[in-house]
């Protein structure tokens, strides 16, 4: 038997809705840019670029409900709500027209995002990885099996803030669809069952501040809500 220096860590799990089964997280892929509204208030032509992706990792998430610290090291911290897809089955260079297969399933999340970090980041051409992959970065609601909600192509998203609407938009609006996020990131990289992709954010990014509540909503998932303890 193997021995090891230390105990290794405990899978990340997220719940999953109406089942005492939980989901275990391999990895954290997410989408830049992939609603155009939200390009353009970022400074960037929407028509011109292929998905590109970033990630965290797996134990930047946390359930929905939590009150957490406020992140260290910002003064621009910005909520993002995403439909977050789950993938149950790996592959690599899948199909576009393939890709249902290897989607387990669902949630709503919050690529909680170092503003001011990623802006230092992009002006240095450097990585993202600190404004965007710090602990508790990524709030995952409960995940939705595929087989209750059908392939998810359209529907509200939206975040609110202590209960104002601060991003309003569907997923209808997507850039690149699921189908092809799951295509293009096949290539790059093997998918595994456990791999979560954030699909990217719609217009209306804002500042979070200590105290606040945050709540992202897709149309039929459960909600992805987090509260910021006061400084
Ligand atoms: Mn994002």
């Amino acid at each position: 038997m193997t021995k090891l220096a230390f105990p290794a860590p405990a899978p990340v799990l997220l719940p999953i809705a109406g089942s005492d089964a939980m989901f275990p997280v391999r990895r954290i892929f997410c989408v830049g840019r992939n609603y155009a509204e939200h390009a353009r208030e970022m400074g960037n032509d929407p028509d011109k670029e292929p998905p590109f992706f970033f990630t965290k990792p797996a134990d930047a998430a946390i359930q929905s409900g939590q009150t957490i610290p406020f992140p260290v090291s910002t003064e621009n911290l910005h909520h993002e709500a995403e439909l977050v897809v789950a993938i149950g089955k790996g592959g690599h260079d899948i199909a576009v027209a393939d890709h249902a297969k290897h989607i387990w399933g669902y949630a709503a999340g919050n690529d909680l995002t170092r503003r001011d970090l990623q802006a230092d980041a992009k002006a240095a051409r450097r990585p993202w990885d600190m404004a965007k992959g710090f602990d508790h970065s990524a709030v995952i609601g409960a995940l939705h099996s595929a087989s209750d909600t059908g392939l998810m192509t359209k529907g509200r998203i939206a975040c609110s803030i202590d209960g104002d609407i601060r991003q309003d938009s569907d997923l209808a609006e997507m850039i690149w669809p699921t189908a092809d996020v799951i295509a293009f990131l096949s290539r790059l990289i093997t998918l595994q069952p456990g791999d979560l992709i954030m699909t990217g954010t719609p217009a209306g990014v804002g500042q979070i501040m200590p105290g606040q509540s945050c709540s992202v909503t897709v149309q039929g998932l459960s909600p992805a809500e987090v509260t910021f303890s006061g400084s």
